[in-house]
Order: C-alpha cells, then structure tokens, then sequence
C-alpha cells in the first residue's frame, strides 16, 4: 500500500521555501481525491475500512462507509483502493507545488518576502490578499485545474493588491500597480471560469440525491428535514410534511447520522 503521508511529505519537501514556511498544509491533500472515490480510511479499532467519497470539505471529507455509516475523515488518513489513480493524482500535488514554489519567487521578486502564502479551500474566489495578516491566498482547485498563465495572473493580480493597499481596491492606484506587476488590470479576469466551474459543481451536487431521499438543509435559522419528492434541474422539492420547500442541490445534506473522526484517533 501506498501510504499519502509518504507520498505527501515528498511535495511538502520538494523545495526548501514551501517546506520551511509551511506553504502547503495537511489539508492540502485534498487533491489526491474526488467525489466519488474508492478509498480505504484509518480508524484506530478496526484498521482500514472501505468507502466511498461522498464529499470534499476544507479540511475533511464525508466517507461513506460499507455499512451505511458516515465518517468525517482528514485526508492524510484515506488511502485509495486503486493504487494507480494515486500517480494521476500526484500530478496535481505536483502542479500545487510548482505554483507555490513560483508564487512564492514572484512574490519575492516584488517586495513581499515578508507576506506568506497559503492555499485555499475557496472555490468561487480564485485568490485573495489579507492584508491584516499579510497573506496571500491562492484558491487550491485553481491551481491545480486552470491553465498555468491563468494561475500566474491571479497571483500577480493579488500582488498588486498587496502592494496597491486595502483602500485602493481596484481603482486607478491597483491598476497601475497591476499593469507594472504584468496583471491584467481587470478585476475579475475569470469570470468565464467562473461561471463554468459553478455549473460543474451544481450537477455534482445534484447527482448525490435521487428521489425520495431523506434529507436536511438550513433555512432561515432553523434545520429542516424532509424527504426529496421532486428532482428538477436546479432546485430539490423537500416535503417537510407541513411544507414544501425548492431547496438548491448545493444546501441539502443526506440526513444521517455523521461521526466525527479525528485527525489524532489513528
Ligand atoms: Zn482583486
């Protein structure tokens, strides 16, 4: 077997920055998995158990278990059944690196050793600069799936932020910061992007519900739960009994009893 941490630490290490800033965080290994997933998961009374990803949080992730239970898992404890998907996956930890690696020169190279950088659980926004920590954050999933100039541009469009100041905003100062930087001075480049990625993620979402499912959401301060009677396209009817709702695939969760297991249990 194929332990992640193994296969982890050697990413963590492959440059002397990343590893001694801590660049890239356990939860990082997110990018070995998808939804969907076979995998194997530790649990410190009866060894490895099978399941299957159901979804990926920022820093665990839902298991599925053979027998119908629910698991909160980090992902340094999942091992995947089909070894081989273990070096396609690599790949992107491998691309994580090189653009940690490289954001971290350009940030260098523009005044900003003293910034940190860090990855993101973040999918709508594809980096982002704080300025009260000075850290620069670039989202993980961009990183990994969006053409390398693409990536380049969003860190070099949050350099400029750094160096243009929070008040700027993306006003005349940001932009010609931006355009001396190389970003293109436009604040939000990706919109496409964007776009495309929040219709993938809807039907991913509406793929783990089928008709009659019980389910739960949050609306309004409360927790509802009710059973799926209608599956339209962007939207789950739920029958709470005293009330319908149309409910966004994205908000409902399956309701079943999920068990926390923690990252210091195995
Ligand atoms: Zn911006």
């Amino acid at each position: 077997m194929i332990m992640l941490a193994e296969q982890f630490r050697e990413f963590y290490h492959s440059d002397e920055r990343v590893a001694d800033e801590k660049i890239l965080q356990s939860q990082d290994a997110q990018v070995f998995f998808d939804v969907g997933d076979r995998i194997l998961f530790a649990r410190n009374t009866d060894g490895w158990l099978p399941g299957t990803i159901e979804k990926l949080n920022p820093k665990r992730c839902v298991v599925l278990a053979a027998d119908g239970k629910r698991w909160t898992v980090s992902y340094m404890a999942l091992q995947h059944v089909d070894e081989s998907l273990m070096d396609e996956r690599a790949l992107r930890a491998r691309r994580l690196a090189d653009v940690a690696i490289r954001a971290r020169q350009m940030m260098d190279r523009h005044g900003l050793r003293h910034w940190s950088l860090h990855f993101s659980h973040g999918e709508r926004e594809l980096g982002r600069c704080q300025f009260r920590d000075q850290a620069i954050l670039i989202s993980r999933n961009h990183a990994v799936s969006h053409a390398p100039e693409c990536v380049e541009d969003t860190i070099l469009h949050e350099i400029a932020h750094a160096l243009a100041g929070h008040y700027a905003g993306h006003g005349p100062k940001w932009k010609a910061i931006a355009l001396r930087v190389g970003a293109i001075p436009k604040s939000r480049p990706y919109e496409k992007n964007l776009v495309e990625g929040a219709a993938r993620r809807h039907l991913e979402s509406r793929d783990k519900f089928r008709r009659g499912d019980r389910v739960s959401f949050a609306f309004s301060g409360g927790q509802f739960v009710g059973d799926i009677v209608r599956m339209n396209p962007k939207c789950a009817k739920v029958d709470c009994g005293n009330r319908v709702f149309s409910v966004p695939y994205s908000l409902l969760e399956h309701r079943q009893d999920i068990r926390v297991l923690r990252k210091g249990t195995f």
